[in-house]
C-alpha cells in the first residue's frame, strides 16, 4: 500500500511514522509512506498556499490550486488517483470499521488542513472523504493524519506478527479487549487471575470472553448494544450474572 500525506509540516509526520512498528513496516516494504510539503506547490516567489476567507471572518484558508497540484503530482507518480481523505472535525469519526475499509485501498492520500481549513472546491473536485478523529478541534491535520495512518498501517498483512494480534483487540470484533497480565504472578499483593495461570486454554478463552463482554457492557454500553452476541456469549453473561449474585449474597 502507498500512503501520501500532504501537509505543511512533513517532518512532524515523518518523525512519528519512522519509529517502532510502522517504521519497521516501512523499512520492510509492507507500506510506503511519503510526507509531501504542500508549500512546494505554492504560488509565486513566496510559495503562497493560503489566503483570506471569502465573506470575511478571522483566519486563513488553504487555497485549492496548490493542493490540486500536489494531488495531481501524487497521482502521476502513483499511476492513479489515490483514495483521498481530508482530516477534518466535520468528518465521520474514525473507528475500527473505517480503518479496516481504508486498509483495503492500494493507494491512500491524506490531506492535512491548517488555519481555518481548506477551500471546499478542492474537496469537491477530488471527491475527498472527510474523517475526524473526534469531536474536538485541533490546530492542524497532522496529528489526526498520523493517527489514521498508524491505525491503517498496522492492519496491513505482515505488519504485525500475526493477525490474531489485532483480531482480539478492542473494537476489532465490536467489543473491548479483556484485561491482560504479565509476570510476576503476584504484584504488590495483587494476584493475576487464576484462570490465566491454569494452562487450560479453554478456561483462558472463556475467562477472556467473559471479561470482554462485561467490560464492554459496563464501559461502552453503546458498543455493547450493537455487538453481535453468539449463543455462547449469552450463556457466559447469564453465568457471570449468576456468579455475581452468589458472590454478592455471600458478602
Ligand atoms: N474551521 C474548521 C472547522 O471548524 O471545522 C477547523 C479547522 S482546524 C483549526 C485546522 C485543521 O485541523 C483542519 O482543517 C483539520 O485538517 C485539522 N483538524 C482539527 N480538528 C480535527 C479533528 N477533530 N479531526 C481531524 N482533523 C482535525
Amino acid at each position: 500500500m502507498t500512503i501520501d500525506i500532504i501537509t505543511l509540516f512533513p517532518e512532524l509526520c515523518e518523525r512519528m511514522l519512522s519509529e517502532s512498528i510502522v517504521g519497521r513496516a516501512r523499512k520492510r516494504g509492507y507500506v510506503q509512506i511519503c510526507c509531501r510539503q504542500l508549500r512546494e506547490f505554492g504560488e509565486g516567489s513566496h510559495s503562497r498556499v493560503d489566503d483570506t476567507v471569502f465573506g470575511g471572518g478571522k483566519g486563513m484558508l488553504l487555497m485549492a490550486e496548490p493542493i490540486a497540484r500536489c494531488i495531481d503530482a501524487v497521482a502521476e507518480q502513483r499511476g492513479a488517483l489515490p483514495h483521498i481523505v481530508y482530516m477534518s472535525p466535520r468528518g465521520r469519526v474514525l473507528d475500527q470499521e473505517k480503518v479496516k475499509s481504508l486498509a483495503q485501498n492500494e493507494r491512500l492520500l491524506v490531506l492535512c488542513g491548517h488555519y481555518e481549513g481548506v477551500d471546499q472546491r478542492v474537496l469537491d473536485e477530488y471527491g475527498a472523504e472527510e474523517i475526524s478523529i473526534g469531536d474536538f478541534v485541533l490546530t492542524g491535520g497532522e496529528l489526526p493524519a498520523v493517527i489514521l495512518v498508524d491505525a491503517v498501517a498496522r492492519m496491513l498483512p505482515g505488519v504485525l506478527s500475526e493477525d490474531a494480534c489485532f483480531e482480539e483487540e478492542s473494537h476489532y470484533g465490536g467489543l473491548l479487549e479483556y484485561p491482560q497480565y504479565t509476570r510476576p504472578a503476584v504484584w504488590r499483593g495483587r494476584e493475576a487471575p487464576e484462570a490465566l495461570l491454569s494452562g487450560d486454554h479453554e478456561r483462558v478463552r472463556l475467562w477472556r470472553r467473559e471479561q470482554s463482554l462485561r467490560l464492554t457492557e459496563n464501559v461502552r454500553p453503546d458498543l455493547f448494544a450493537r455487538a453481535q452476541l453468539t449463543d455462547e456469549d449469552r450463556r457466559i453473561l447469564r453465568e457471570s450474572a449468576a456468579k455475581s449474585v452468589e458472590n454478592g449474597a455471600g458478602a
